[in-house]
């Protein structure tokens, strides 16, 4: 194991509150928090970098999940954050972003919908990338939020008996910051990606057939070989799975090595989930 001060996959657990239907189903709320790093389930105690409970504010995510990220990028490293968990457990609302998605394994330019299976190349320092997705040039925080909405109102939905329309696509956002400095003509350059990952339910949950069954299956392996890969990181491990997955390999230099990763194990606090919850935070655990 890496010297903790040193390692750098961090790994956040957030409960959303109870929502409306929980509520009137009765529900019950099952988190029970214990300091800032230990939530107990059903009797059992996960421990993580950080715990948020579930009045926790946006602001402060962000302080304890991406401002230090953020920094490290503007000084030239690479950095990913990930949201993990069931579908309607605060991903999204935790990200709030998209940019290109992978649904079924083919990759989907968000900003340009003609494109609808984009391949993974390499550059001439051997570093992937996804050949010809659309590219924007921003200068300002509004910019970015009007190419996130825009890419947004382009994610592919598919409707499941959760209640909910279900986002069943890994989003990516990537987020390419070059700079310069004018008098010493130091160049700096680093990559910011922000997954918003499937949901991750098991297949029995959501009654899924046909198509939809063969669209789990294969977020189910997905989500798994990004599992395999950043348990290796997280052990050590000589030897690192990245090419599995179209993800795995995108992300394969802003993963490991000297990169910043933070994941953010969402959860709903009821009940009514907790088989769920508690499979999502053993995925949060295997990464530390
Ligand atoms: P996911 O992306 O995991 O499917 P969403 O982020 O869409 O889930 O969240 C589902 C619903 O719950 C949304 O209506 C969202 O606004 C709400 N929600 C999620 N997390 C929180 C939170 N921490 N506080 C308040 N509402 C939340
Ligand atoms: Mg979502």
């Amino acid at each position: 194991m890496a010297d903790p001060a040193e390692c750098t996959i961090k790994v956040m657990c957030r409960f959303r509150p109870l929502n409306n239907s929980e509520v009137v189903r009765g529900d019950k709320y099952i988190p029970k928090f214990q300091g800032e790093e230990n939530v107990v389930i059903g009797g059992k105690p996960y421990m993580f970098d950080r715990v948020f409970q579930s009045n926790t504010t946006q602001e402060q995510v962000y302080n304890a999940c991406a401002q230090k990220i953020v920094k490290d990028v503007l000084e030239g490293y690479n950095g990913t954050i990930f949201a993990y968990g069931q579908t309607s457990s605060g991903k999204t609302h935790t990200m709030e972003v998209s940019y290109f998605e992978i649904y079924l394994d083919k990759i989907r330019d968000l900003l340009d919908v003609s494109k609808t299976n984009l391949s993974v190349h390499e550059d001439k320092n051997r570093v992937p990338y996804v050949k010809g997705c659309t590219e924007r040039f921003v200068c300002s925080p509004d910019e970015v939020m009007d190419t996130i909405d825009e890419g947004k109102s382009n994610r592919h939905v598919a409707v499941t008996n959760m209640n909910e329309h279900s986002s069943r696509s890994h989003s990516i956002f990537l987020i390419n910051v070059k700079q310069e400095n004018t008098q010493t003509e130091q160049k700096l350059s680093g990559k910011l990606y922000l997954v918003d990952l499937a949901g991750s339910e098991k297949v029995s949950k959501t009654g899924a057939e046909g198509a939809v069954l063969d669209e789990a299956k294969n977020i189910n392996k997905s989500l798994s070989s990004l599992g395999n890969v950043i348990s290796a990181l997280a052990e050590g491990s000589g030897y690192i799975p990245y090419r599995d997955s179209k993800m795995t390999r995108i992300l394969q230099d802003s993963l490991g090595g000297n990169c910043r990763t933070t994941i953010v194990i969402c959860c709903s606090p009821s009940s009514y989930n907790e088989a769920e919850t508690k499979s999502t935070l053993m995925f949060g655990q295997r990464a530390k």
